[in-house]
């Protein structure tokens, strides 16, 4: 390339530069008087500028600056707005001052700024939100403490309605039993008139049926309490199962008597069929479907088929009553759901219960139904069949005789009563009503086994146990406790009691875990 074109590109570049950085000058002696400015300061806003003039009389940037210093200004707004970058460059007879126009620059500074803004406003905002979430977190901690402290009431409440209400039912089951069992004597001896075919009186039987029922009423009540806390535990032992179908069935057949429907057992079970099953939740579970079944049907039927498959109990219950819609059936295993036409009493635990039994038991609830014609509830249950010569319940084997039991309980009807029980079958029974006393007479005496209730005043069967412990007494204990509550189980075990029976208890269930203990 020649000089002359190199001058020329020079200029074009310049031309170039210029335009597009749209740079303006002015060039200053060092006194700060103007020797030349570009003619586009105007573009900027400032006025036209006359060689030797006082620059600070046009530009206001350049007052207290000095001709000397080399000098980047930050951006600064024009006269007419546009925001500028100024340089200063010195040299030995001149100050030149360049101005470039800097509004991209400063927009992209705005925009970084106002992004720092933003982002400053996130944080802040992000911090107001962590507290405010912390103080939703602790609320909800509260709110949770508060529930789990109401949900623990409730638990506690209901076992202790159910133990209140077991106490009482002890004496009126026990007791029925025995004026049935004296009355059958009598009848069978003096006056079968009186009784006509029947074992016994109708209205005993009565007696007896309601108070199994209420029994199972307070039981779901209790047992609803266990629910959250897998509390519910499953005693499988050997059961006549047609004895439990057809408790069952002589139980809510008064109930289907008082209305037009009918109650029809077909329980297909060999009779002396002993099978490892919990008969209390069957029980428990039966009575609860087959008992919904009479309730909501007013008129019709109500079916309940049991058979043996194998080592398999197939249950159906079937009724011709209202039915339930789909909808409902969605809802029906909630706990406290019931419909809201039904018009009958209840308390929307039934079906929860007895469908969280049937799978501790190892099975299934299935339910079918349809509006207006009827349901059907069925499951099935592992039922391994044992095969026994002698009733499960037997002292045989048990080398002291006769036996002598100290019973430590304060309720008189229930000590009246199972000494009464317990004297019938031949064994001998001492009685004291609290815990310091059964230990006194444990010095004194000497017995086989203790029969001990736990709230008892001035010692309770807690502290008698842990008494007892320490002083070497190594004489059996069997806690008889109207708490059906696993921790008060636990806690007897551990402070040594060999068995834990739950009231009301029978003849039956003291001598079978008697000959547990001692055998
Ligand atoms: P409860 O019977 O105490 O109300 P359940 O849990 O046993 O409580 O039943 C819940 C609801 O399911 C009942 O209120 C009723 O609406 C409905 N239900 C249960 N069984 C039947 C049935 N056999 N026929 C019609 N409705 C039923």
């Amino acid at each position: 390339m020649n000089n002359t074109v190199d001058v020329i590109v020079q200029q074009k570049i310049n031309e170039q530069l210029f335009q597009k950085l749209e740079l303006a000058y002015f060039c200053v002696d060092h006194s700060m008087r103007v020797k030349d400015a570009s003619d586009n300061l105007i573009d900027y806003g400032y006025e036209p500028i006359r060689p030797g003039s006082d620059i600070e009389d046009h530009i206001d940037f350049m007052i207290g600056l000095d001709s000397h210093t080399e000098l980047d200004l930050p951006i600064v707004a024009s006269p007419s707005g546009i925001p500028i970058s100024v340089s200063l460059l010195p040299s030995e007879n001149q100050l030149t001052v360049l101005i470039v126009n800097a509004s991209t620059q400063a927009d992209q500074r705005q925009l970084l700024q106002q992004k720092a803004n933003e982002n400053e406003l996130l944080v802040f905002q992000q911090k107001k939100l962590m507290v405010q979430l912390e103080q939703a977190s602790l609320e909800l901690e509260k709110k949770n403490m508060q529930l789990e402290e109401a949900s623990r009431l409730q638990t506690s409440f209901l076992s202790g309605v159910s133990h209140e209400f077991r106490t009482p039912l002890t004496s009126i089951i026990g007791y029925t039993n025995l004026v049935k069992q004296d009355l059958q004597k009598v009848s069978q001896e003096l006056v079968p008139r009186i009784v006509g075919n029947d074992d016994s009186p109708n209205y005993l039987r009565a007696v007896q049926r309601s108070s199994k029922h209420l029994l199972s009423l307070v039981e779901n009540l209790l047992d609803h309490g266990k629910l959250d806390s897998n509390e519910i535990v499953i005693r499988p032992k050997a059961t006549n199962i047609l004895e439990v179908f057809e408790d069952v069935e002589l139980l809510l057949k008064p109930l289907s008597n008082t209305k037009q429907v009918e109650l029809r057992a077909n329980i297909d079970l060999p009779p002396k069929a002993l099978a490892v099953l919990d008969d209390s939740r069957l029980r428990q579970c039966l009575i609860n479907l087959v008992g919904n079944a009479v309730k909501f049907t007013d008129i019709g039927s109500v079916t309940l088929d049991a058979s043996l498959t194998g080592e398999v109990l197939h249950v159906t219950v079937e009724d011709t009553g209202p039915g339930i819609s789909q909808q409902d059936l969605e809802k029906i295993r909630l706990p406290f759901w019931q419909g809201s036409d039904t018009g009958k009493a209840g308390t929307g635990l039934g079906l929860t219960i007895t469908e969280r039994l049937v799978e501790l038991m190892g099975g299934e609830l299935l339910i079918k139904s349809e509006l207006g014609k009827g349901t059907v509830v069925e499951f099935e249950l592992p039922a391994p069949l044992v095969y026994l010569d002698e009733p499960a319940n037997s002292l045989e084997g048990i080398p002291v005789k006769p036996l002598r039991i100290l019973l430590a309980e304060d309720d008189t009807d229930i000590a009246d009563l199972v000494c009464m029980m317990l004297i019938e079958r031949g064994i001998e029974v001492d009685r004291v009503e609290n815990g310091a006393l059964a230990v006194e007479a444990l010095k004194k005496g000497r017995y086989d086994l203790v029969l001990m209730d736990i709230h008892m005043p001035i010692m309770t069967g807690y502290d008698a146990l842990a008494e007892l412990n320490a002083r070497g007494d190594t004489t059996p204990v069997v806690v008889m406790s109207a708490s059906a509550v696993d921790a008060d189980k636990a806690k007897a075990i551990e402070l040594g009691c060999r068995g834990y029976l739950v009231k009301p208890v029978d003849v039956d269930d003291i001598i079978g875990m008697a000959g547990q203990v001692l055998s």
